[in-house]
């Protein structure tokens, strides 16, 4: 293997940074000290303000609009990566919404809208992004790491559709990565335990998990963005090269306890 820097001229896309907390941030971030070149999209020009500057921090090549439910939004990210870069090597998906009152209260209240919102952008997103992604990935080096949480796998308060939301994205990962194999590219989603960011204050009593994950935790604190960074290093580089389809648990092991 290569005893330089693991990401050294390779071109990683973000979808998801909203500010300097974002998990998305920390991973382009960890990349780009890692020799990664980056591109950047913000949804909507409230965010455009936040991912900028961010962007200048690590010199990159594009920073472009992409608003997941809008086609042809994606359809022009993809065309100025092909023309800027002609290629792609990484592909990062930290990108979830669900409707404020659906993270609160009653799952079995979820309306038909805000069920169909969450699983569209938080889980469809995967797919259509993957679509235009794959012509471009480099065979057996492409790869694309998503971000889930644990309440895909078990009930969490107030995660509510967001975990049916989640369950869809991590059983989509898998049809992805059986598509995606023959050409050796690799998907992987992480599931990260709880971290302060502008999605998870939408999460009622989200300080809450924070702090049963510090006490119950094996590790017994909570995980930080540069735990995440560290698990998508891996997973997106050639120390992960025989990772396909993987959910990896970066959460202190807090998945691992029963009672
Ligand atoms: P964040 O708010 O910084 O990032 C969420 C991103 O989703 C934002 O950049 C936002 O602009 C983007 N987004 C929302 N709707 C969009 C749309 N229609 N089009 C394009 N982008 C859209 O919060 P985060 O916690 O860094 O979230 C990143 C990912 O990590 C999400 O998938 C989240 O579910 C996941 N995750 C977060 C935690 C946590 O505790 N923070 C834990 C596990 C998994």
């Amino acid at each position: 293997m290569d005893a330089g820097r693991l990401f050294e001229g390779r071109r990683v896309l973000v979808f998801g940074i909203a500010n300097e907390r974002s998990i998305a941030w920390g991973i382009a971030r960890a990349m780009h000290e890692q020799g990664a070149r980056c591109a950047f999209t913000y949804a909507g020009e409230v965010l455009e303000k936040r991912v900028r500057p961010l962007a200048e921090q690590v010199g990159a090549d594009l920073v472009l609009p992409c608003d997941v439910t809008d086609e042809a939004q994606i359809d022009a990210v993809f065309q100025q990566v092909e023309e800027r870069w002609g290629g792609l090597d990484v592909m990062v998906h930290a990108v979830a919404y669900a409707n404020r009152e659906d993270l609160d209260g009653r799952f079995v209240d979820t309306s038909r809208q805000g069920f169909l919102t969450a699983l569209e952008i938080s889980a469809y997103s995967l797919v259509a992004l993957t679509r235009r992604a794959a012509p471009l990935l480099v065979p057996t080096k492409g790869s694309i790491v998503t971000l889930t949480y644990y309440g895909a796998e078990k009930v969490v308060p107030n995660y509510n559709v967001m975990g049916v939301a989640k369950a869809a994205l991590e059983a989509a990962v898998r049809y992805l990565a059986a598509e995606l194999g023959p050409e050796g590219v690799r998907i992987n989603a992480i599931s990260a335990g709880a971290i302060k960011t502008l999605a998870a204050s939408g999460v009622k009593g989200f300080r809450t998990m924070l702090a049963i994950a510090e006490e119950r935790a094996p590790l017994r604190r909570n995980i930080t963005l540069d735990d995440v960074a560290g698990a998508a290093l891996y997973l997106c580089s050639e120390l992960g090269a025989g990772v396909t389809g993987e959910v990896l648990h970066v959460d202190a092991g807090y998945h691992v306890r029963g009672m």
